[in-house]
């Protein structure tokens, strides 16, 4: 398997504020890559390292290979759907898209052809002499896409590409992304704070904090294997165990995590099975959330959270109910 991008001990330093503090990463040839961190921890950064817009303080990144220093962003082939599309709104559809290829010097009919090409791809034939202000922004989003494709490139760099649009919008370009990617075959570096856009749509998650990739794996891996508290928390919600409180109920005196869906609620009478974990404890709230209801319980000062699907059984709010877990749905962390 080929390397499309490189990073080796890359930093990026503005004044005080570490952006980008040595992180060292490999994307695969062909990958859906996910760059997965809260605001400022230093995605965007990565990003425009990557396209060349901004050059590291330290380390080097590799392209195909190839040292990037200092290598202008054309040259790179590489293209970005950036964050707030930066259409140019006095410009048609069809201009925005064949702008790169006109600066590039190619023929009129030919680059009208290549824009008519890309703007099929993301099923916006016919939009040719729209302007920017006359769509929808599901639509601005596609022409964002497909001023980057129409380039070629072998590395397609995604911004937060969904992060402007409402939510039965956003799933459905995620699919479609997902298509895309598929039929391109290209490597798709995709930028995302929702955890679970970057779970449902990646081959490879990388999870930022301030400035430094703090775990690396498949979406599942991730999950189901947070390595530190702070992953724990940050993809998807968990109970996150003390040691103490890990130690008294047969784990090891280590920081535990426990994902909710994991943690069987039983009601007095019922018994768990065998082998599990168990601890009892008063309901402090349930919350209906459709699928499923999360509750809540105080188990001797400690709040643990289990969800129920939906009427699976009916827990009684204030009530007294135990809870078990399979020993191996808690996952044993770092200590950070
Ligand atoms: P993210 O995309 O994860 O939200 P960014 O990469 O945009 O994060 O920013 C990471 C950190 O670097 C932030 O603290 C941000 O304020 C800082 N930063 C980014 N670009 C610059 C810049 N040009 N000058 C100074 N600080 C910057
Ligand atoms: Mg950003």
């Amino acid at each position: 398997m080929s390397i499309a991008v490189n990073f080796q001990n890359v930093s990026r330093h503005f004044g005080q504020v570490r952006a980008v503090d040595g992180v060292t990463l490999d994307i695969e040839e062909g990958e859906f890559f996910a760059m997965l961190g809260p605001s400022g921890s230093g995605k965007t950064t990565c990003l425009r390292l990557i396209a060349g817009f901004d050059q590291p303080s330290t380390g080097h990144i590799r392209i195909f290979g190839e040292i990037a220093d200092g290598l202008p962003p054309y040259r790179r082939n590489v293209n970005t759907v950036f964050q707030d599309y930066a259409l140019f709104p006095h410009m048609t559809v069809g201009a925005n898209v064949a702008y790169g290829l006109m600066i590039k010097g190619m023929p009129r009919a030919e680059r009208e052809q290549k824009a008519r090409e890309a703007l099929s791809l993301v099923k916006l034939n016919g939009f040719e002499q729209r302007r920017p202000s006359q769509l929808s922004g599901g639509q601005r989003q596609r022409v964002a896409l497909a001023r980057a494709l129409v380039n070629k490139p072998r590395v397609l760099l995604l911004d937060e590409p969904l992060g402007a649009l409402d939510l039965k919008l956003r799933e459905q370009m995620q699919e479609e992304l997902r298509s895309l990617h598929h039929d391109l075959g290209i490597t798709f570096v995709f930028v995302t704070h929702d955890q679970g856009e970057a779970l449902s749509m990646a081959d490879r998650v990388a999870i930022f904090n301030e400035g430094r990739i703090v775990q690396i794996g498949t979406p599942s891996e991730v999950y189901e294997r947070p390595h530190t508290r702070f992953v724990a928390s940050f993809v998807g919600s968990s109970n996150v165990l003390t040691p103490d409180f890990a130690a008294a109920n047969g784990g090891p005196r280590a920081w535990t995590s426990l994902r909710p869906e994991k943690i069987d609620v039983l009601l007095p009478g019922e018994i768990p099975k065998t082998g599990q974990a168990i601890v009892s404890g008063q309901v402090s709230s349930l919350q209906y959330q459709g699928a499923v209801v999360r509750v809540a319980v105080n188990v001797a000062g400690t709040r643990l959270v289990a969800t129920v699907p939906t009427g699976a059984k009916t827990i009684p709010d204030g009530g007294t109910v135990s809870l078990a877990w399979d020993r191996s749905s808690a996952v044993v962390m770092e200590p950070e």
